[in-house]
């Protein structure tokens, strides 16, 4: 079955970006056919996979155009596998003005998009920004699973909660179906005493709700090298820790899933 997979906490700096373009990379190593959507007016995907996100809202090629205007998405995806709907600053105004679209429901509007190109894909990815507004509802409205990435860091327990009562409200509403596939602790230092004990109250919490709690990602120089290649670590860097972890994050996931085509 094809899944929809949306990164999300409203935190920014947790690694949605980098768990999105690894985990896209990896899934398209298993042989799955994947899309990434960069959902984030940022545009740090987009800028992460080489591409410029200034000239491309110019030439009115970046999401803005597709979710707000009328423009098929097929208009704008850069092909590849992973392929990529890109982002630009412009897809900021959709924050407002998909709310205010009286013609039919804003939070609904990626999930009719993508509608368009859904069966020629096994995985989607929506990398998502650091809020809880009408962008990310929408990538939460258009996901079959959604998986957080966060810091292993006091606090961070605050914010999914707030996520998780957002995902609550979402279920019981527009997507009912949206899975929480788990929460994936990140840039974690095994070394640091104090990161094993929120890595430990994070596991309990979550062991409440019924959550699963990932492996976690360690810090790695390789995930955090800014690359001029446009691709991340899986691909350029296919031996390094980072990557590794990345891979088997994608099989796990890949096996839960059971997704078409995966390697065992
Ligand atoms: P977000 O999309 O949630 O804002 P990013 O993916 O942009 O987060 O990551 C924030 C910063 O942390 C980036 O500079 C990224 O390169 C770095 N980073 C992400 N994951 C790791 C990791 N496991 N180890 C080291 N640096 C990381
Ligand atoms: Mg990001």
């Amino acid at each position: 079955m094809p899944i929809t997979l949306a990164l999300a906490n409203q935190k920014g700096g947790v690694a949605k970006t980098t768990s999105t373009s690894n985990l896209a990379f990896a899934f398209a190593e298993l042989g799955l056919r994947v899309l990434m959507v960069d959902l984030d007016p940022q545009g740090s995907l987009t800028v992460a996979m080489g591409h410029d996100p200034e000239d491309l809202d110019r030439r009115e090629l970046a999401l803005y155009r597709s979710l707000v205007g009328d423009r098929p998405l097929r208009e704008i995806m850069i092909p590849g596998n992973p392929a990529l709907v890109p982002s630009g600053i412009l897809l900021a105004g959709a924050e407002q003005e998909l709310g205010m679209d009286v013609t039919r429901s804003g939070q609904l509007a990626l999930r009719q998009r993508l509608q368009e190109v859904r069966a020629d894909y096994d995985a989607v990815l929506i990398d998502t920004p650091p809020s809880l507004g009408m962008l990310t509802v929408n990538g939460l409205v258009a996901a079959t699973h959604v998986l957080i990435p966060t810091q292993a860091e006091h606090l961070a327990s605050i914010g999914i909660r707030a996520l998780l009562g957002t995902l609550g409200r979402l279920r019981r509403g527009l997507n009912p179906d949206l899975a929480i596939l788990g929460v994936l602790p990140t840039m974690y230092n095994p070394r640091q005493v104090h990161d094993g004990v929120v890595l430990e109250g994070l596991q309990e919490m979550m062991r409440g709700y019924g959550i699963r709690v990932f492996e976690p990602i360690g810090r790695y120089t390789a995930l955090a090298r800014a690359s001029l290649e446009g691709k991340p670590a899986v691909a350029l860097e296919p031996g390094s820790p980072g990557a590794r972890a990345y891979r088997d994050l994608a099989r796990e996931i890949a096996r839960e899933l059971t997704l078409a085509h995966a390697a065992a």
